[in-house]
């Protein structure tokens, strides 16, 4: 479905050499994504060549940046809808294991599909949780577990950051995947970033094959949640920190 030497390539550009004998796999997200979108209602990017731009290339951005931080360890990808970026970074760092997680059972219900359909793909499967962050993370066996929590287009900085952290370990790494208002959200998180004790560490700015810009903000947790964070829902929407 998409063309894979392209994929090779443009991997490749952005820092991401995937062996040959593994592009069969990116193949599988495409091809499943379109055929299980009607449904799922998973995306509304379905022409193959946006898909490899769009979904896979814009998510495998991420792995330089994961391995720069860790060399090992669980990595939690929240919000991650069909399953970006976090099963396209899963099939290319194969050092981490991730966990995949979001609050529409449809969409997870997709991805235990898509993983049992890649299961040779991977020396530990993701695991795919359906809950919402804000309830997950209170329970103690997701809150401060996690190496690395990341997430793509799912709230404004300052909501991400109370959703993310509290899953995070003392000293691990928030990594945040934002568009071209990156600067515009840092801004407003002041408070968040002061409130969940995140420093920022570096700022990847990425230029995408289609031209659009993305910035990777790699934030490490220098102290642990209070327990006050992360509030309800409707707390963090109406009055974000
Ligand atoms: N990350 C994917 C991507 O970039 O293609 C999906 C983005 S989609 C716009 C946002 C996703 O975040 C939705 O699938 C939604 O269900 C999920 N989501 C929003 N708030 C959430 C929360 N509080 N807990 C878990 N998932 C949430």
């Amino acid at each position: 479905m998409i063309d894979l030497n392209k994929l090779s390539k443009l991997s490749k550009e952005y820092g991401v050499d995937i062996p040959q004998e593994r592009l069969r796999y990116f193949d599988v997200v495409a091809s499943q994504l379109v055929e299980k979108n009607k449904l799922y209602n998973l995306t509304a990017i379905t022409d193959p060549d946006e898909i490899l731009t769009k979904h896979i290339i814009d998510s495998l951005t991420l792995v330089p940046v994961l391995n720069d931080v860790v060399e090992s360890g669980e990595v939690l990808d929240v919000g991650t809808g069909a399953g970006f970026p976090g099963i396209v970074a899963a099939l290319a760092a194969d050092n981490l294991h991730f966990s995949l997680l979001d609050s529409i059972e449809k969409k997870t219900n997709y991805l235990s599909e898509l993983i049992e359909e890649l299961s040779d793909a991977f020396s530990q499967a993701p695991d795919v949780y359906c809950a919402r962050a804000e309830e997950l993370s209170r329970m103690e066996e997701y809150r401060e577990q996690f190496d690395v929590c990341t997430s793509r287009a799912v709230a404004s900085l300052n909501c991400l950051i109370e959703l993310c952290v509290p899953f995070i370990k003392k000293g691990g790494h928030f990594i945040a995947m934002k568009g071209k208002n990156a600067d515009a959200e840092l801004e407003e998180a002041a408070n968040a970033i002061s409130a969940l004790s995140i420093r920022l560490v570096k700022t990847h700015s990425i230029i995408l094959p289609d031209g659009s810009e993305r910035y990777i903000l790699d934030f490490v947790k220098e102290a642990e949640t209070d327990e006050k964070y992360p509030r309800r829902a409707a707390a963090i929407k109406k009055r974000p920190l």
